[in-house]
């Protein structure tokens, strides 16, 4: 039975062309619509058939013909327009002209708007709602019952009118009773979906995790930002050491932080403010600015640094950085604003002592240039208009020069010649220090070929990055194999900061280069967080200490550490090179330090290619004076 059924509602689906998106209450209705056609039409023709001497010419022919041809018109439309309501209009039009001509022509007057008031209910309750359904069926039972009650009360009425009247009573009862329920159910079901589909929606805007709103519902909050009535304060938020925590204590560890972590953000954000988790440890705030300025906002969202976290490790001290910007009510505001507060935080990261940093102007410029920088590094490596500087290194007690550290240099036309204090963190960004120190330290092994003893050596700095590449080994090898020098001339020098992450692979790669005879030096040592560590994995042969220690010498403090990296390097056998020496007495204390080879400015800057060729012609490797030195190149 149900299969019948199922095929007569797919043919009506089929007939009134109704889409699959459409809604339950839509679906009933189209199919309503057809099958009271399908009823219609082979009624209509066998009472044409049946009543008249002439079938189709006559007056009540035609009256139900214009009907008929009134209700296929309708499912016509239907099918064309998908428009239900202005098809039920044209159905129930063509439904009461067929019916209202019958009627006249059979001269029953009486009884055909009767019977088509008893079907009536059906039409209210598919068309409109249960509820004007079960208040129509009540008003119009009651009328029909009544009459019915008049008719049997009043003896003119015949058998026949009190029956026919009676039977069109139970019709509308029965009809618009069970037409109330369907209408009543299908509205039900209807209620019951798009709760779910609201749940479902609601669902697809939280972060399950931390229970908080998720990347989809910022993204489309600064999409339909047009609907933004007040200017906004825009906070990004990110957890500082995160993947520390996660290395060190497992993710169910960092899964707490973070859910801690977003619940006190909406503690700590103010009244009416929506909290985001837009990543895997970013959140961001969006408040209305009102008298609530950035900087306030800033004071807020810090608390929630202020205690440790707890967690299954333990309590754990957790810390934030922020980055801020104020939208002003202006279209795409909000997204600009997310844009500066973006840079406000990367700020905030890259100075280690701010916890919040505020979107300005001066910051934008500086972002801009770095990008601009960024594009024409690249353009800069690929042309190989990046040229090299060779600062030499000296052994105190003889003056003499033991090597030279090559030192990337460049020169733009837009912006003079860029340091690489600012080019190297953006060329390390943006993935283009591979390409930077290979080019470097084939450019400055060609260079140093020239000029260079052979007991002297050559360091190249190179980065985490580069170092861990792919066939830097080979790399090492062709460019050695291409020119003059032996591989123990060479020093590659690594930053200790950079290869936190990879020991293990760092440890692999630079084994085979001692294994090749090059040597590795760990250089700004002291100034990263693990020099230890590195030092009991890595073959380290020389720790270059960092000029930071030997210009603030004076002070007990740094002396101190001075003297324990000194002691620390001779019990474990390693050569060390004071960087950055600059002044008599700097010289003085490393000497009375017992160190033996320094770098700095107090015995000459880093020269052209040329210039170290002269000095090391002139004063190869024996004592030189600072006056004797060529003149500097840069610093
Ligand atoms: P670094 O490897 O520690 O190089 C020494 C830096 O200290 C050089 O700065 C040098 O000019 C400077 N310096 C040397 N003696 C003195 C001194 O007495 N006083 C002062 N104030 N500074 C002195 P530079 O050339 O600006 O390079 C800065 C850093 O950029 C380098 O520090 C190195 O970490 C990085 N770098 C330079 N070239 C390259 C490269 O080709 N690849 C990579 N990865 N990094 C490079
Ligand atoms: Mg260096
Ligand atoms: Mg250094």
């Amino acid at each position: 039975m149900s299969r019948i059924v199922r095929s007569v509602f797919s043919f009506a689906d089929r007939a009134a062309n109704t889409p699959v998106t459409a809604s339950a209450t839509a679906r009933a209705q189209s199919r309503a619509l057809v099958l009271w056609t399908l009823l219609a039409l082979p009624l209509g023709g066998l009472l044409m058939l049946t009543t008249q001497d002439k079938p189709l010419t006559s007056p009540i022919s035609i009256g139900i013909f214009v009907g008929c041809l009134g209700l296929v018109a309708a499912i016509v439309y239907l099918r064309r327009t998908a428009r239900i309501r202005d098809a039920s209009l044209m159905f129930a039009i063509s439904l009461l002209f067929g019916l209202g001509v019958s009627a006249w022509i059979l001269d029953v007057p009486q009884l055909l708007p009767l019977i088509f008031l008893a079907v009536t209910p059906v039409y209210v309750g598919l068309m409109v709602s249960w509820k004007t359904c079960l208040i129509y069926t009540s008003c119009l039972s009651t009328f029909l019952f009544a009459l019915a009650f008049w008719a049997v009360v009043n003896p003119n009425a015949s058998v026949d009118v009190v029956t026919n009247v009676l039977g069109c009573a139970l019709a509308a009862f029965g009809s618009g009773v069970s037409t109330t329920a369907y209408a009543y159910t299908t509205a039900l079901a209807a209620k019951k979906l798009k709760r779910q589909n609201n749940e479902i929606a609601a669902l697809a805007y939280m972060d399950a995790m931390t229970g908080i709103q998720n990347r989809r519902a910022f993204n489309e909050r600064l999409n339909n930002e047009a609907a933004c009535d007040a200017a906004k304060v825009l906070a990004a938020i990110d957890l500082d050491s995160f993947k520390d925590i996660n290395d060190r204590y497992g993710h169910e560890v960092g899964d707490e932080v973070l859910v801690e972590l977003a619940s006190r953000l909406k503690e700590a954000a103010p009244e009416g403010a929506d909290v985001y988790r837009v990543g895997g440890d970013e959140f961001a705030v969006i408040c209305d600015a009102g008298p609530l300025s950035p900087r306030l906002l800033a004071v807020m969202l810090s608390a929630v640094s202020q205690d440790a976290y707890p967690s299954s490790a333990g309590a754990l001290p957790v810390r934030i950085s922020i980055g801020l910007s104020a939208s002003a009510q202006e279209a795409g505001g909000l997204k600009r604003a997310y844009r500066e507060a973006d840079i406000a935080l990367f700020e905030t990261k890259r100075a280690e002592d701010k916890r919040w940093c505020i979107y300005s102007e001066e910051l934008g410029a500086a972002k801009n240039r770095e990008a601009r920088l960024s594009d024409l590094l690249k353009r800069a490596i690929t042309q190989s208009k990046i040229s090299v500087a060779f600062q030499p290194q000296y052994n105190i007690s003889d003056r003499s020069i033991t090597g030279v550290e090559a030192l990337a240099r460049w020169d733009t036309e837009d912006f003079g010649a860029v340091t690489p204090g600012e080019f190297v963190p953006i060329a390390d960004k943006s993935g283009l220090i591979v390409d930077l120190d290979r080019c470097v330290l084939k450019q400055s092994v060609l260079e140093a070929e020239k000029w260079l003893q052979p007991d002297q050596r050559l360091a190249v700095n190179v980065s985490g990055k580069t170092l861990l590449s792919l066939n830097f080994l080979d790399h090492v090898k062709s460019v050695i194999a291409l020119s003059a020098l032996e591989y123990d001339q060479l020093t590659i020098e690594i930053t200790e900061t950079e290869i936190i992450d990879n020991k293990a692979e760092a440890k692999t790669v630079c084994d085979a280069l001692r294994a090749l005879g090059v040597s590795i030096a760990l250089d700004d040592f002291g100034t990263g967080y693990s020099s230890l560590s590195y030092l009991s994995t890595l073959p380290i042969n020389t720790l270059k200490i960092d000029r930071s220690f030997v210009q603030e010498a004076r002070t007990q403090s740094n002396l101190k550490i001075m003297k324990s990296i000194i002691s620390l390097a001779n019990s474990m056998g390693l050569n060390l090179l004071v960087e950055g020496v600059e002044r008599d007495w700097q010289l003085e204390t490393i000497v009375d330090l017992g160190c033996e080879r320094v770098q700095g400015f107090y015995f000459s800057r880093p020269l052209t290619s040329a210039q170290c060729a002269a000095l090391l012609s002139t004063a190869p490797r024996r004592a030189v004076h600072q006056a004797n030195l060529g003149r500097a190149i840069s610093a």
